[in-house]
């Protein structure tokens, strides 16, 4: 008999962190029913083991076999609220990736490493200012003799208004005596709070509180007047103060109209100044969402901002998964980044994930950028973006002037700070100096030299894992990969011929380093580079020591060219623009501009005016001229066109299917047959606007022991692209038994 009075178990599906493209069925006991919704965290089984995954909704149909039973769930409430269960359907379509992975990726790791339910974060005590005192008169009667507590209180409202005990009483070198005398005062109490370590916390905050100029007020304006779910782009030239109008838009979504929102910074470390500006005016509602965390203390983050005792997440890429509340806007800063392209499954574009969920959340999207993408500004000027420009620096700045030092007219000379220094570029250095001036060089190279060469056979010394050379590096003497870090000790004699002098050939911030402090022996050097800044906040002391003005000359590689801004930097040298010019990327120009452009954009912050010396070997290259000029506008037009024969994005969109294998014939063979496998899926289907080009060697053809060959796929649209890419990354046949992969990298950075 069957019996009708009990309910049939509920069936959920649930996304399971595998590369497959299917959801799992399973049922709910009646005691965890309540807690298993859509976007709930549960733990069910599969042969032989079991796993974490994600509830996706009801069951659309029973399965055919009876479903096993979920086990637990741990947390009281989703882990994912429906949008963001949404986003990433957007995500897993768009990247062809499993919705589990994507899942994933999109949670802290402590919630998708382990199934212990959500434990209690830690708190801490804070101190909440709760009442004004405008005027100096009444802070005068309130702190009559009580200097130590004043301190307190305007420290307390630089920071927004609230304080941990320990992080204020470290800052003033005070007791809790004079925290308490606040409460008593009936001027501040305290509350509990989660505790999060903010490594900015101990940092002075700037309340440089500058009036909008007339451009920065126009765009404010427009950003408040923005419908939900539009994207807007700031194209704003270096030094124009785009920090200033994300803060005045993002006071009126915070507090005017009580919403969350979302800053994303290519990388934290090197842009301490942004965010210690928006951590001065909001204070304790940011969380800060630092590499430096650990999982536990990322967790809390993320459980803060979920419940919403934060409002507003900084952070790199991933912080555009944060759970922030009632989402008002998501501000990109520097779009063009390439940082903010994650390599790695899921293989999300963290600007183009930021513009859809804005548009699912109904939240506003600003791109913020002296030189945007080709893609952002062909979006802006089809008008599928809104374009807001800020075309003048604000405040005391000028623009600084660009001159351009042709290399292959240098003087012979057996001088060897020549080969990297000109002469022009030398005595601008020694005027800046004596003039007590700072200046900022580029050399996009780290290590001693970039390779080693036997000056007879001409053998390279290359890495045994990858086809790239190695580098050579000082203190300890060594031969490094920058691929895959192997590392082996300095060559005595050629491996080719065994002839014994190996010659070094082009030069990196080591040698510069060495160069400089012989040429400049009381100049204070700070060299800036991936060697220099291993240690958590190095990045920090560096460019602090600089702002204190602890160094004359700051240099590195491309890391000192982004969002620095120091007054008193008035000359900027590139050593050797051409570094990556030639690279065979269709990026690599658009990447040299934008690297000029924005390290050219550091001088001249200050009222002294600025200039800028560009050494190369190729004057006449466009992106050169470009960046000359600050010719943003005749850049993308002649680059634009360029992309048109043969077609690159914007033109088209494209994908880059990358084989590899520790053999070189079977990758090779793969390759083929995926090429094959496109073209026929292609026709078949009769999906139009397709084509299929390769298979061809990567550009570095080995990585890490692996052979790499790759097919790249360029297509009109979009869609048809996510079908395809989602048929070949579901059902192309990949040998399982072997260890060769097949790997899709939609809109991808690069195709090195
Ligand atoms: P961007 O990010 O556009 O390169 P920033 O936001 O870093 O520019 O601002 C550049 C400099 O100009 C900063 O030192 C900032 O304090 C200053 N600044 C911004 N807006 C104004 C203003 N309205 N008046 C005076 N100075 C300003
Ligand atoms: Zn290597």
């Amino acid at each position: 008999m069957i019996d009708d009075s009990t309910p049939a178990a509920r069936l959920v599906d649930v996304a399971l962190p595998a590369p497959l493209f299917r959801s799992y069925t399973y049922a709910v006991p009646d005691d965890l029913s309540a807690r298993v919704q859509a976007g709930s965290r549960v733990v069910v089984p599969l042969p032989g083991k079991k796993v974490l995954g994600i509830v996706t909704g009801e069951a659309a149909k029973a399965p055919p076999v009876a479903p096993k039973l979920v086990l637990a769930a741990p947390d009281a409430a989703p882990a994912l609220d429906p949008a963001l269960l949404q986003l990433g359907r957007w995500i897993s379509e768009y990247y062809a990736t499993p919705l589990g992975l994507v899942y994933r990726a999109m949670l802290p790791a402590a919630m998708t490493s382990s199934a212990k339910p959500d434990r209690a974060p830690k708190t801490e005590r804070m101190l909440v200012l709760t009442t004004e005192l405008p005027t100096l008169l009444e802070r005068e009667r309130a702190f009559a003799r009580a200097p130590k507590q004043r301190e307190v209180y305007e420290l307390l409202e630089s920071m927004g208004g609230k304080g941990s005990g320990p992080v204020l009483r470290e800052r003033l070198g005070t007791t809790d005596a004079a925290l308490q005398a606040l409460v008593k005062k009936g001027l501040a109490r305290w509350e509990r709070e989660t505790r999060m370590r903010d490594p900015f916390a101990g940092r002075r905050v700037v309340r440089a509180q500058h009036a909008p100029t007339d451009d920065q007020r126009r765009a404010i304006d427009a950003l408040r007047g923005t419908p939900a779910g539009d994207t807007v782009l700031l194209h704003g030239i270096t030094g124009s103060g785009k920090t200033l109008v994300y803060l005045e838009f993002l006071r009126e979504v915070v507090e005017q109209r009580g919403q969350g929102a979302i800053v994303l910074v290519p990388e934290i470390a090197l842009t301490p100044q942004t965010v210690d500006r928006f951590r001065s005016v909001f204070g304790d509602s940011v969380a800060v969402l630092h590499s430096g965390l650990s999982d536990g203390e990322r967790h809390d983050a993320w459980r803060a901002l979920a419940a919403g005792e934060r409002r507003i997440a900084v952070g790199p890429r991933s912080a555009v998964f944060a759970p922030v509340q009632r989402l008002g806007a998501i501000v990109v800063d520097e779009e063009h980044e390439q940082t903010y392209k994650q390599h790695e499954t899921p293989r999300y574009h963290a600007r183009d994930v930021a513009i859809v969920r804005a548009r699912l959340a109904g939240a506003v999207c600003v791109l913020g950028s002296a030189t945007p993408s080709l893609e952002t500004w062909r979006n802006a000027q089809d008008r599928r973006y809104r374009l807001l420009a800020l075309p003048e620096r604000a405040g005391a700045g000028r623009l600084p002037h660009v001159d351009v030092v042709d290399l292959t007219k240098q003087p012979i000379s057996a001088d060897p700070l020549r080969r990297v220094v000109s002469v022009e570029l030398e005595a601008a250095l020694e005027r800046t100096l004596d003039a007590g001036d700072q200046a900022i060089l580029l050399l996009n190279r780290r290590g001693y030299s970039a390779f080693v060469q036997c000056p007879s056979c001409g053998d390279v010394a290359t890495c045994p894992n990858c086809a790239i050379s190695l580098t050579d590096h000082r203190g300890p003497d060594r031969l490094v990969c920058h691929y895959c870090q192997h590392v082996e000790p300095p060559r005595r004699a050629c491996a080719r011929c065994g002839g014994a002098t190996l010659a070094r050939r082009g030069i990196g911030t080591q040698q510069l380093e060495q160069l400089l402090a012989e040429r400049f022996p009381t100049a204070r050097l700070a060299r800036m580079d991936v060697d220099t800044t291993s240690g958590k906040w190095a990045h920090a002391e560096i460019l602090d020591r600089v702002a204190r003005r602890e160094v004359d000359i700051l240099f590195g590689t491309q890391m000192i060219a982004k969002g620095l801004d120091f007054p008193d930097v008035t000359l900027v040298g590139v050593i050797d623009a051409d570094v990556g010019i030639n690279l065979p990327d269709f990026r690599a120009s658009e990447r040299c501009f934008q690297l000029l452009a924005q390290v050219a954009g550091r001088a001249g912050r200050g009222p002294k005016g600025g200039r800028v010396l560009i050494q190369t070997r190729a004057p006449g290259h466009h992106a050169v001229q470009c960046a000359v000029t600050h010719d943003y506008a005749r850049f993308v037009a002649e680059e634009l066109e360029g992309r048109r024969f043969p077609a690159y994005p914007p033109t088209v969109r494209l994908a880059n299917v990358i084989v590899s294998g520790v053999v070189q014939e079977s990758t090779q063979q793969l390759a083929q047959q995926a090429a094959d496998w496109l073209r026929e899926t292609i026709a078949a289907r009769g999906w139009p606007g397709l084509t299929v080009m390769g298979p061809a060697p990567c550009p570095v053809e080995r990585i890490q022991t692996r052979w790499r060959w790759h097919v790249v796929i360029k297509s009109e649209q979009a869609a048809p692209l996510s079908k395809l890419g989602r048929a070949l990354v579901s059902t192309f046949p990949v040998p399982s038994a072997g260890e060769l992969r097949v790997v899709l990298d939609r809109d991808p950075v690069s195709l090195l």
